[in-house]
């Protein structure tokens, strides 16, 4: 019985060996898919910026040696992209890894809309807030605030950034361009005096209320189309407001806000990882830059704003220097859309454009599904960790949830960031093929209208038969329901191949329907 005794007992011992190896190995290969790696993040969205506007990615009549320095010292992408060819979309899908499309209501958002995120909602703030890190939203919001009855200007912002994982938000409430021209810190309008309360509405609040139709000798940058209710800092905006005098911002200070109160953040959280999206409102409409931008370039206000918008860059760099973070922090610049001239606005972002191309040698731009809508600029820096070169790879702002969340250890739901791909070996530089397959583009919903990029091949459905802005003239295009474009050859959409390569189109139509109704694209 002895020797059997034994034997087992050997047995059992490489058993628990093999198991207890399996284990190791198990976890091993866990700890792999979900390294704990914290670097802090800064994402920079830039809002209305096309791929060409920047020098990285080719511009010459306009330098941006700040946004330049990201490139240089980081990864430059040639396919990254929004998600959308508008403000909201983009800005729902990059914080909540789902495409826009999925939800009704997620186009550009009135000025007095509710949160379009409903309150515990899994995003990339609330991921990264699990993770340890300290989280903040500066800048544009354009996401809505308050409940069904929308946003309670007086008193509490509830629900809002906060609820989704936000530790912090000092925002723009909704777009420069729509009123009301305040700041909102948390859950609160910030220097509201009670005895002048803010009022927001639709309808003009009195006969004799001033308006960009009835005070248009007044303006100061004079509008071209809608645009035209009430007046501020002598511009007319889309939507009604009074009161709230004393917590008005006046536009041309708008970059300086966001860099001073970055800054403030940064300074106050240096104990533990962070996570600032800095949503800055450059270069969207109106373009009323600080009075030491005014001029600078000879684009007009269009190319002065990109000139604010890459001060702030370089403003954002400079304090990671200057704090010693520079070597620990994710660096991750892109924009929310592609360009649009005149956004409603006499801007003479048309007259001064010369031979500058806002879209580089794309099709297209803001409110529309050709390339130029949504390939926009996209840049990582992380000194020491990410190999400064180029990436050809497929990456989009959607697929920020994942990538960060598996960076930084913190595994998504299965039932949440429904369209968010894990790209981050491309983003870090690590592994450069595992871009993605294939990426749904969108205008601002509900049109129908879709671009379906994979690989080299394009294809653009068109369900309302028009588009605007394909030409950077805010003119209706009509359009085939169906065209086919092959990028390498034809980056410019130029040439419909529809004709030649019907089979191809019809295994994309049939992908493309298959991804929309399966709810989700995340495997
Ligand atoms: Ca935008």
């Amino acid at each position: 019985m002895e020797p059997t005794t034994v034997n087992c007992s050997k047995n059992l011992t490489r058993h628990l060996v093999v198991a207890f190896i399996l284990a190791l190995a198990n976890a091993a290969t866990v700890h792999h898919v979900y390294s704990m790696d914290r670097p802090n993040i800064v994402v920079i969205m830039a809002d209305d910026l096309g791929y060409g506007d920047v020098s990285c990615n080719g511009a010459t009549t306009i330098m941006t040696p700040n946004i330049d320095r990201i490139a240089r010292e980081g990864r430059r992408f040639t396919s990254g992209y929004c998600s959308a060819s508008t403000c909201t979309p983009t800005r729902y899908s990059f914080l909540t890894g789902t495409y826009a499309f999925r939800k009704r209501g997620t186009g550009i958002a009135p000025p007095n809309g509710p949160a379009i995120i409903p309150p515990n909602t899994v995003t990339i703030a609330s991921q990264l807030k699990q993770a340890g890190y300290r989280t903040a939203v500066v800048g544009k919001w354009h996401l809505g605030l308050g409940d069904g009855q929308g946003p309670d200007w007086n008193g509490e912002l509830v629900p809002g950034p906060l609820e989704i994982g936000f530790d912090h938000c000092f925002l723009l409430p909704t777009t420069n361009d729509r009123v009301p021209q305040v700041y909102v810190s948390d859950h609160r309008v910030v220097g509201l005096n009670p005895n002048d309360p803010l009022w927001v509405g639709d309808q003009k609040p009195s006969a004799d209320h001033p308006t960009g139709m009835t005070h248009r000798h007044t303006l100061k940058i004079n509008w071209s189309h809608g645009h035209n209710a009430t007046i501020h800092n002598g511009i007319s905006r889309i939507g009604f407001y009074t009161g709230g005098t004393t917590a008005r911002f006046r536009d041309e200070d708008l970059a300086d806000a966001w860099v001073k109160h970055s800054e403030a953040w940064i300074q106050q959280e240096l104990q533990q990882p962070f996570f600032l999206f800095f949503a800055s409102h450059d270069l969207h409409v109106p373009r009323a830059v600080h009075e030491r931008f005014q001029g600078t370039t000879n684009m007009g206000p269009r190319g002065d704003a990109i000139a604010e918008l890459d001060w702030s860059v370089g403003e954002l760099l400079n304090i990671l220097d200057r704090h010693s973070l520079t070597e620990s922090t994710l660096v991750i610049f892109c924009s929310d859309n592609g360009p649009v001239l005149d956004d409603g606005y006499q801007d003479e972002a048309i007259e001064k454009l010369g031979d500058h191309r806002p879209s580089g040698p794309y099709k297209g731009g803001k409110y529309n599904v050709f390339e130029g809508g949504t390939r926009t600029p996209f840049l990582t820096r992380w000194p020491g960790r990410i190999q400064p070169g180029l990436s050809d790879e497929l990456i989009c702002t959607v697929d920020l949830a994942a990538s960060l969340s598996v960076l930084t250890g913190v595994p998504i739901p299965d039932d949440a960031c429904l369209d968010s791909q894990n790209v981050i070996g491309v983003l870090l530089g690590q592994n450069d093929s595992a871009g993605r397959d294939h990426l749904i583009q969108q205008d601002n919903g509900q049109s129908g209208n879709f671009g379906f990029r994979a690989g080299k091949w394009k294809l653009v459905r068109c369900d309302s038969g028009r588009a605007s802005n394909v030409n950077l003239r805010l003119v209706s295009t009509e359009l085939p329901k169906y065209q086919l474009f092959d990028l390498d050859s034809d980056p410019g959409e130029t040439r419909d191949l529809i004709q030649e390569y019907p089979d191809q189109a019809e295994q994309m139509k049939r992908q493309l329907e298959g991804l929309i109704g399966a709810g989700r694209s995340r495997r």
